[in-house]
């Protein structure tokens, strides 16, 4: 039997959708499946010593740099396997895996193809290999296979304000994007298409999940409500279901402004908070982002989301080339106003503009000019800030993200010391916290982003 090790580098601590839909369609047509996630386990040596297909699921940019680690102790292990990436990260990255040894790069609606794939190697196909295939063409999504994954009790849960923990399942309801953010790495791939996953096969994936504890689902699409009638389809039909359950969505501030009516909705189907990508409080560098929305706008949906009785829990990109110190403190500034520094995990306020292949950031007038040559190992073209003050708060804010997110620092502590860190580059003395600076928020238990670096633990761990 041909036999298939599916590896997830990392999935933000969730158990992964993107191994548990393409296991179920190789577990269907007879092929062999094992699942490894490299958040939570070392690398299935004994798996991959008999594996042909090893393929690498590769979600988003910090998975990505921990792949281009594990690549050479894959080989070594599996010196007989084909080898595959597949996920949103892996065309624009196809040159640096290919270094490696990845012959079928897949991008778009994977599924398919890492079947086809899959067939070529049980065929005995001399050259089985793909190549590089990005494909955002419809497919007919399955029940994703969750038996062939890591309990769910291995994975993050969903910290609650008392102190309890709640079992999290992660589901997707859509993939690709509507929009085109000129930052975002969807957007090279998907171009400004999503694909929904079935109301029916959203609810089965997540009964399956709920059956092995799950109490909240997080939602992993890029937008949950680019198709807003899908989406509250699926958040009536899981309410329907499971009254108990909770969920979370990320959902950009253009889409929470223009329709309130829908915010209500999702909570009162279970909703606990939403993530929206507001990325600056700067609305030049909003209009450069193409985002979409403005700083006034990111005030009027904290606003909307706190009439529905959900948490807003706001995501950023506050290093960008156009961000000055100010600006920076101007950003910790307006968290404290509007009570939401509790919302906010140490990370977001370190993260700086990933600049990767394909980017739509080169639109911008003299944006070229910014960049130096597009570096291989960190995936992405590297740019400097005109002013080396900020280049250097950056690296100091992200020492102090990543020490927060080993000690599971409190957040407040954390922020104090990042707005301590702010005035002291303003050579200003820090006004002290005001007492009231949010409710505390839930929160999930592990901390990292999509976006950043891999930690020195999280490489190690590898
Ligand atoms: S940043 Fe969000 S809204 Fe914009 S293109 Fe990406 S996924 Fe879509």
């Amino acid at each position: 039997m041909t036999r298939i090790v599916l590896i997830s580098p990392y999935e933000l601590g969730r158990q992964p959708f993107g191994l548990a839909q393409p296991a179920r369609w190789l577990d269907d047509a007879g092929f062999e499946v094992r699942c490894s996630d490299l958040s939570i386990e070392r690398l299935p040596a004994d798996a991959l010593a008999g594996a042909d297909i090893v393929a690498v699921y590769l979600a988003m940019h910090t998975a990505t740099r921990i792949a281009l680690e594990v690549l050479p102790k894959i080989r070594a292990l599996a010196p007989r396997a084909v080898l595959c990436a597949y996920g949103l990260y892996a065309p624009v990255n196809a040159r640096a895996l290919r270094r490696l040894g990845v012959e079928t790069v897949i991008g778009g609606e994977y599924e398919p193809h890492l079947l086809k794939l899959a067939e070529r190697v049980r065929a005995g196909e001399t050259h089985p290999a793909l190549g590089v295939v990005s494909d955002t063409s419809k497919i007919a999504f399955r029940t994703p296979l969750r038996d062939a994954l890591p309990p769910l009790e291995r994975y993050a849960g969903l910290v609650m304000p008392d102190g309890t923990t709640r079992p999290t399942g992660f589901a997707e309801a859509s993939r690709g994007c509507k929009h085109l953010c000129r930052h975002c790495p969807v957007v090279p791939v998907y171009e400004g298409r999503f694909r929904i996953v079935p109301v029916d096969v959203v609810v089965a994936d997540v009964a399956q999940q709920v059956a092995t504890g799950a109490r909240h689902v997080s939602f992993g699409d890029p937008d949950f409500l680019n198709g807003p009638t899908h989406a509250l389809r699926v958040a009536r039909a899981l309410h329907d279901a499971f009254p108990q359950l909770t969920f979370d969505a990320t959902v950009k501030i253009e889409h929470i402004v223009r329709y309130p009516g829908h915010v209500e909705q999702l909570a009162e189907s279970g909703c606990l908070f939403l993530v929206s990508a507001v990325e600056s409080i700067d609305d030049d560098i909003l209009a450069r982002l193409a985002k979409g929305h403005t700083a006034r706008d990111f005030e009027r949906a904290v606003a909307i989301c706190g009439s529905a009785g959900l948490q807003l829990t706001p995501t950023f990109v506050p290093f960008t080339p156009w961000t000055t110190v100010e600006g920076f403190r101007a950003l910790l500034e307006r968290l404290i106003a509007l009570r939401l520094v509790e919302s906010v995990p140490a990370v977001q306020l370190s993260i700086r503009l990933l600049v990767p292949s394909g980017s739509h950031l080169f639109e911008i007038d003299g944006f070229a000019d910014l960049v130096d040559p597009f570096d291989d190992d960190m995936l992405g073209w590297p740019w400097r800030h005109p002013d080396p003050e900020v280049d250097a708060l950056q690296v100091r804010i992200q020492a102090i993200a990543e020490v927060a997110a080993e000690r599971e620092e409190p957040r407040r502590r954390t922020f104090e010391r990042i707005w301590t860190c702010v005035h002291d580059a303003l050579g200003e003395a820090p006004p002290a916290l005001p007492a009231d600076i949010g409710a505390p928020a839930p929160m999930h238990s592990e901390p990292w982003y999509c976006c950043a670096e891999p930690t020195a633990s999280q490489l190690a761990a590898v």
